[in-house]
């Protein structure tokens, strides 16, 4: 099998990406397979010394691996490199090149239902990986201001601090403790862990006057497809945009620099729906 693809991480079993990109190979008449590869801790570098040797021409990266890459890449894209954080490998004759989709996933699933974020204040909840890439970006789209609402305050300045590295942009802190957010905020985008399957029922924040402050909520997770916290939002007034989004459009762009193409937005957007329906089904 020549054109050979797929997703490295621990765990990895409930990975929608070999669905996702069966689905895309299909639509877009490329021959090839994509597999989902359990890489053990402690095993990341033989695993893509393997990969290297097998010929796997292209993988994506999940958690724990996205900021463990950057010493096992030739090369690493601009963006990659900023947010510190790698979630695509391309094959090239040297070795792999690391690449960062998941900014490209976020905004455009913002654009599909018509939000920008240039001059909007914009508030993330946690300060992990996820939130540090989606910190960074926000920053460079011309946010007019960033809230990081975190439990750990520490990691939530460590946060700050690298935005202050390479964008000038008003930011304040939050605990999750006695929160009061002295703004309204245009974008509230939930990227804990919590509220994710199999703990659905789990809400981040349970304070009724913060979601009445939202205009947009934004949750990264996307199983479930409809959140606690999205919920939360909605019935407070606000529009909500589901994680999945996100997880398509990664992969999406991941698929078109491995294969050197454009994906034609009407078959993006028939992927994405297929996608909204395969999790809806699979509960
Ligand atoms: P991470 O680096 O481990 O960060 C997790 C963050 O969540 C930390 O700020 C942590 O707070 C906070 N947190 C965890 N458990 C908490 C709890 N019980 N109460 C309060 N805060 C808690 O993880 P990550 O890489 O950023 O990923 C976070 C989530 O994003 C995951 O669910 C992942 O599946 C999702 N994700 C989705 C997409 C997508 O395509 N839709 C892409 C990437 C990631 P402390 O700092 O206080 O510990």
């Amino acid at each position: 099998m020549d054109n050979l693809f797929g997703v490295i991480g621990h765990p990895i079993e409930h990975s929608l990406s070999p669905f996702l990109h069966k689905l895309l190979m299909e639509k877009m008449d490329v021959e090839g397979s994509y597999h989902a590869f359990h890489v053990q801790p402690g095993n990341l570098d033989q695993g893509i010394l393997g990969a290297r040797a097998l010929g796997i021409k292209g993988l994506n990266v999940t958690i724990p691996y996205k900021e463990k890459l950057e010493d096992l890449v030739v090369d690493i894209d601009d963006y990659a490199k900023e947010i510190g954080a790698i979630n695509t490998l391309k094959l090239t004759e040297k070795g792999y090149k690391g690449y960062n989709t998941d900014g490209y996933g976020f905004l455009k699933s913002l654009t599909i239902e018509g939000i920008t974020i240039k001059n909007k204040t914009v508030a993330i909840i946690g300060a992990g990986g996820a939130a540090k890439a989606l910190a960074l970006l926000v920053a460079k789209e011309g946010a007019k201001k960033i809230i990081i609402i975190n439990r750990n305050i520490d990691r939530a300045q460590m946060l700050v601090q690298s935005v202050r590295e390479y964008y000038k942009i008003p930011m304040v802190i939050h605990g999750l403790n006695n929160l009061f957010v002295d703004t309204d905020m245009d974008l509230c985008i939930q990227t804990t862990p919590v509220g994710m399957y199999p703990k659905e029922d789990q809400l981040i924040i349970d304070h009724a006057p913060f979601y009445e402050q939202i205009k947009v909520g934004v949750d990264i997770i996307y199983n479930p497809h409809h959140t606690s916290f999205l919920e939360m939002c909605k019935s407070h007034g606000a529009k909500v945009v589901h994680g999945i989004g996100m997880l398509v459009f990664q992969g999406i762009r991941s698929f078109e620099i491995w294969q050197d193409v454009q994906v034609p937005d009407s078959i993006q957007m028939e992927i994405y729906h297929e996608m909204v329906e395969h999790i809806r089904r699979s509960r």
